[in-house]
């Protein structure tokens, strides 16, 4: 489907995704926060875990265990905050702008 600019008709339009990208950014940044807290009882699992393995193995699974949370955390937040975004640009942002003349609008 092809958009027509409303005020010159030019289907020189593009879409500005604002909400999406400011969505994924703040869910990603969101999600690694709490994953860090996540990360520090994925450390204490991890070393549990890792002890078996005596000292080495301890530290391994602790770092092991905090990257794997924050990671999950990130990830986890980052895809929720895009998916926000993305409703919030096709419902509520002005997501189109015409190149031709420069006029914002939505659909
Ligand atoms: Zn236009």
């Amino acid at each position: 489907m092809s958009i027509y600019c409303p005020s010159c008709k030019s289907t020189h339009v593009i879409t500005r995704d604002l909400g999406r990208k400011v969505g994924g950014t703040t869910g990603v940044v969101a999600g690694t926060v709490t994953g860090t807290a996540g990360a520090l009882g994925g450390a204490k699992a991890g070393a549990i875990i890792g002890s078996i393995g005596g000292p080495v193995g301890a530290s391994i699974g602790s770092i092991a265990g905090a990257i794997w949370g924050g990671l999950v955390g990130g990830t986890a937040g980052g895809i929720a905050g895009a998916k926000l975004g993305e409703e919030l640009d096709s419902k509520v942002l002005i997501n189109y702008e015409c190149k031709h003349c420069g006029h914002r609008f939505r659909i």
